[in-house]
Order: C-alpha cells, then structure tokens, then sequence
C-alpha cells in the first residue's frame, strides 16, 4: 500500500507498506495502522524541516555578526548569564569576557530604565572611548536580553580633540586663545564657587607695543609676542592659563589651587617685564599695564569678569602704564561707558563712519570790518545708535588709543574736502576748513599722498585746507613731524598750531614748524575781562604773529566783553559761542552759505 504524505499542501513523500504473507486481506484495523503511521510520519518529518531550517539560519546570523566590525553581545537582563557574543566582542575583550566584567564596564552608566539609547564609554586601562548602542529585545526563546554593540570610536575622539585644540590655541603664540579663556573661566569660577575658594583674572596689554611694530616691523613684533608668551607661561602656577586675547593682550588666571601665590605670581610676571628684550640685533624695553579681578568676590559671571578686569587694566593704563591695578568698585562708571564705548566703536568706524557726523563752527575775521566768516573748524561728533550723542572729547582719546582714528580722522577729511568744493561753487571762493589731526594720522605711511588725492578729487585749493596740530604732536618725534609737516606744506596746505598756550607751549615750536595760523587756547579767554596775564598773553603772541607772518586766532570768545577786551590787539579770527557754536552741516549752510535765515529759524 502506497500513501502520500503532505508536507505545506503538496506531496513530499510516499510511504509504502507491504505485506509478505500470502492473500493476506487488509482489514479495517490494518488500514488504520497505515493512516495513524502516515500521520505521525509526517508530524516527524515537517518538525525536522523546520529544526532544520531555523539551525541553518541561526548559523547564517552568527556568521555574519562575527563578521560585522563591531563588538555585539546579548545578556539575559533578569539573571545577567550572556547568552551571545560575537567573534570580535570574543577577540576585543576576551579579558573582560573572563572575569565577567563587561557589564560593568559599559552597562553602569546606562539607567535602569533605559530602553534603547547610544552611550559613550571610556575604558581608562585601556585608554580607549567606545561607542555603545543599547536596545532590550526578546530572546527566541522570549525571555527579555539586553543586545549590546560596542564601537571603538577612539580615533574619532582624537580627531575630535586634536580640531578642538586646533580651536583654542592661538596659532601665533601657542597659548590658548579668547574662545578658551570664556570656557574656562566658567569651569574655574564654578569651581570656586562650589569649594568656595578664590581666583585670580589679570587682564595684560603691552604698553606702546605699536610702536615696536612700526619700527621694527611686524615680523619682530611677532617674535616679541611669542616670547613673551613664553615667559609668563614659564611662571609657575600659570602653566596652564595664559590666554593671548588678540593683538597684544593676554589673559592670565591664577586658578583657585594657586591663590596662595598670588603675590608671588604678579611679581614674577612684573619681572619678566623689567628686562629688554633682544630683538634685530638689540635690547628692546616692553612694558605692560595689568588689570587683576578676584573671583568670585568681584564678580561670578565671565563676561562681567572679563570686563572688570579689562576696567583696572585701563586704570593702570590711565595712571601712567607699567602697572597693576586691582580691580575696585570704585573704579567709576566712565570706565564701563568706555568699555561700552569701546565695542560700539569698533563697529561704528568699520562701518564707513556712517554714526560720525561732522560739525562747522564759523571762524570769524574780526578785522574785516563786517564779521565776514572766514572759514570754519570741522569737529565731528559720534551719534551712535547704542550710546547717543558723544563728544569729540570723549571719544577722541579712546580711538586714538584703539588705532580706530586713522579712519575717522579720514572721514572727516574727505567731508571737509566735500565742502570746501561744495561751498565754493556756492560763491566761497575763499573759504577755509580746520581739520583738526591726531599724531597717529600724521604719522601714516600714505597720509601725504592721501592729502593730494583729497584734493585732485575734489578739485579744490590745497590752500583752503587748514590742519591744526598741537604742540604736543610735534614734540615726541620733532624730526619725523618736521620732516611730514614740510611735505604737506609742499602741497600747499595750511597748518594751525592748536590750543597755544597750554602744556607744552613753547615757541621754538613755532619757530621751527611751519605755521600759518597761532589758535590761541580758550583758557585764557574766560578771565580776560580780569586777567591781566592773559591779556598780556594774547597781546604778545598776537605782535609775535604779526612779526612772523602768522593769523592768530582766539578761541571761546562767550560774550561782548570778551570780544571787546581784545578790540585793538591784532587779533583777525575769533571762534566762538558768542558768534556761533557748532553747527551741523545744513544749519551751517543755511546760515552762512545760502543765507537762508528764514530756514534756520524753521529747523531750530
Ligand atoms: P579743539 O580743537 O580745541 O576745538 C574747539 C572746541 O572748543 C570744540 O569742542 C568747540 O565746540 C569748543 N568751543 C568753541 N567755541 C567755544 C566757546 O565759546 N566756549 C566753549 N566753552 N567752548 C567752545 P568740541 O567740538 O567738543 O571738540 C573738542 C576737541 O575734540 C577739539 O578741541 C579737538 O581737539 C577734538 N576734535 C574735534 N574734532 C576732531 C577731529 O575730527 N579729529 C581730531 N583728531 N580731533 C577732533
Ligand atoms: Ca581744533
Ligand atoms: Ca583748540
């Protein structure tokens, strides 16, 4: 007797039975036999099949997870008995696989709770970060197991590092630089916070280091930055906390374990100051002014930090450099007007002077016989978006100190040239605009050729172009200021001596600089009316200027009397409130150019 046997609805198998005895007659019980042997054969053979099956998969799976790069093993969650590991995780930790540490090392800093989720682990014996991917999934048998798989990510850490590192150094120097300075500072004052304890932020800027860049040239002053990098990171206890903040400032925290040396420290950085140093041949000096702020007693936020320790730094730069200031409450509110200052400006004269605009106060000939105006001083004021109004007096020092006048020095330059062009086609044919110059202007490399192209451009005399100066100016250098000053006089512009009278007067100045023009300082007009030496002051330098060929010009004439006082002393121009303060450009125009009295009134 044959029979199939089904195996998933198709015939597999036939199984036959036979019987040897002779006529034998198959009876019902037989025929039974067969069909129960049929069904249990196949119950045998489609159990194997799938054994079969599910074997030859698992070992497919377990070839190819002992092939993947990563390290992957499965734990029973409730008992913690590993139940697979593959090749690499075998090879890779084969110690920890041993002492039964593999747990511990990567699964203790996953929460109980945790489902699924990625970790990064370091194995300090080994030195090494691994990247650990973490799911809770069912066994075959159902039981929940924990499938781990290990990355060794070490190499990209280092990568990581070494661009981090790449990020806070300064690439000149090899200290670290600002971005680093702010991440530290955090953790240090944080620190000290918490273990309540002290630190120490001196903010350091070379004194006149500009100077050693101009004459020696940039490349020397490169050097001179990193060798001063050098010492003060030599200075135990600040190993590991200089920061060059750009240009020439640095940071140095003296970190909270250091506290106690304080002292020492300061005086060990004061020292390396106190030596030249030998650059191109010889020795040079390079002082610095510093700024130091404790922390967290003077503050615990870094960027007030940073700034207060900038505040002393200007404090030691305004009581005469080569300094330490410690950082005081009551260091006033001007210096954090001028930290202010500082930030806005920047962006102010970057931004082509848009925020600086130029004033004209009228010059007056007072011999004329009808007050003519003669010309005008141009004196630009700063209406900044962020601070206001601010006053050339105010703002002057701080971008002369910040290399910032050079463009607004320009600026007004160029608007004075504007004018004079303007205004001579309105009729003006004569008339001169003061501009008043910094040294640092003067002393730019192509400040003479600057002044031609000025007026090639605007097609104006050179003659109409006054340039104060002070005396102050010529004295640092008389050489070099003679040597330009003769220069731009050989273009035919004009110079002013500035504030006469006050400082450094002396009149060897006038003797051999070429002024066309003595400005006689206003602080000698306010007593005139009383002042005998005043008046006597006026009335020499007026026959001193007659004798050498120079207008003199009085400054901050207020009222009639003032005027009066000097009536009969040869003094041609006046300048000041008692004719006009100020103006702004247009009122400037509508009263003294186009005459516009009635506009004036209007715009009042
Ligand atoms: P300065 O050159 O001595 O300019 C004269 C100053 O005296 C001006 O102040 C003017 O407004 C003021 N003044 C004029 N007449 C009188 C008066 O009758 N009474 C009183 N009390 N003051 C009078 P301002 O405009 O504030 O300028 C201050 C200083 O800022 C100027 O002094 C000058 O040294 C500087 N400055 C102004 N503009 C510029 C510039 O474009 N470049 C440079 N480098 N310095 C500038
Ligand atoms: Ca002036
Ligand atoms: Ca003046």
């Amino acid at each position: 007797v044959a029979m199939p046997i089904q195996i998933n609805g198709s015939i597999g198998f036939y199984a036959a039975f036979s019987e040897n005895r002779h006529q034998h007659i198959w009876s019902i019980d037989d025929i039974k036999f067969i069909n129960d042997a049929v069904r249990i054969l196949q119950n045998i053979i489609v159990k194997r099949i799938q054994r079969n099956s599910i074997a030859s998969s698992f070992a497919s799976l377990e070839a190819i997870l002992d092939n993947v790069g990563s390290s992957i093993y499965v734990r029973d969650t409730k008992t913690g008995a590993l139940l697979f590991a593959n090749r690499s995780l075998r090879n890779n930790f084969s110690k920890e696989l041993s002492d039964g540490s593999l747990e511990l090392l990567f699964e203790s800093s996953i929460p109980s709770r945790s489902k699924s989720g990625n970790y990064e682990v370091y194995h300090d014996l080994r030195d090494r970060w691994y990247e650990l991917f973490y799911t809770r999934i069912s066994w075959v048998d159902g039981r929940p197991v924990s499938l781990c798989a290990v990355y060794d990510i070490t190499e990209k850490k280092m990568y990581q590092k070494r661009i981090e590192q790449q990020a806070y150094t300064d690439f000149l120097t090899g200290l670290y630089n600002r971005m680093c300075c702010e991440r530290d500072l955090e953790r240090y004052v944080s620190e000290a916070r918490k273990y309540d304890s002290k630190g120490v932020i001196c903010y350091l800027d070379l004194d006149d280091f500009k100077k050693i860049n101009d004459t020696l040239g940039h490349q020397y002053g490169d050097i001179l930055l990193q060798d001063i990098s050098r010492a003060i990171s030599n200075v135990d206890g600040i190993a590991n906390s200089c920061y060059r903040m750009g240009g020439d400032e640095f940071v140095i925290i003296v970190p909270t374990e250091s506290f106690d040396e304080y002292d020492r420290i300061l005086e060990d950085v004061k020292h390396i100051f106190a030596k030249p140093w030998y650059l191109k041949d010889s020795d040079y000096y390079c002082t610095m002014s510093m700024g130091s702020v404790v922390f967290p007693d003077d503050g615990d936020n870094v960027s007030d930090l940073i700034k207060k320790a900038d505040i002393a730094m200007y404090e030691a730069k305004r009581s005469g450099k080569n300094r330490i200031a410690k950082y005081s409450d009551n260091i006033d509110a001007s210096s954090i007007r001028r930290l202010d200052m500082e930030k806005s400006m920047r962006d102010a004269a970057l931004e082509n002077c848009k925020e600086f605009v130029v004033y004209f106060q009228p010059i007056i000939d007072v011999l004329s016989g009808d007050n003519a105006m003669k010309g005008a001083e141009a004196l630009v004021r700063w209406n900044s978006s962020k601070l206001g109004f601010i006053s050339p007096g105010e703002f002057i020092p701080l971008a002369e100190y910040l290399g910032l006048i050079n463009p607004i020095g320009n600026y007004v330059l160029e608007k004075a040239c504007e004018c004079i062009s303007k205004w001579n086609k309105a009729g003006y044919k004569n008339i001169c605009i003061n501009v008043n110059l910094s040294v640092v202007q003067l002393m730019q490399k192509d400040f003479v050729d600057m002044l031609s192209e000025l007026i090639r451009k605007y097609s104006i005399r050179p003659e109409s172009l006054v340039l104060e100066i002070t005396e102050s100016m010529a004295i640092n250098n008389m050489e070099r200021t003679r040597a330009v000053l003769m220069k731009i006089k050989g273009l035919g512009i004009k110079f002013a001596l500035d504030d006469f009278g006050t400082g450094y007067s002396s009149l060897s100045s006038i003797r051999s600089l070429p002024f066309d023009v003595i400005k006689v300082d206003q602080s000698f007009v306010k007593d005139l009316a009383s002042d005998n030496y005043s008046k006597a002051f006026i009335k020499m330098i007026a026959e001193l200027g007659e004798t050498i060929g120079a207008d003199v010009c009085v400054e901050g004439i207020e009222s009639a009397g003032q005027l009066s006082a000097i009536e009969g002393m040869k003094v041609r121009y006046i300048q000041g409130y008692y004719f006009d303060k100020p103006l702004s450009e247009k009122d400037f125009e509508d009263k003294y150019i186009y005459k516009n009295s009635n506009k004036l009134v209007k715009n009042i």
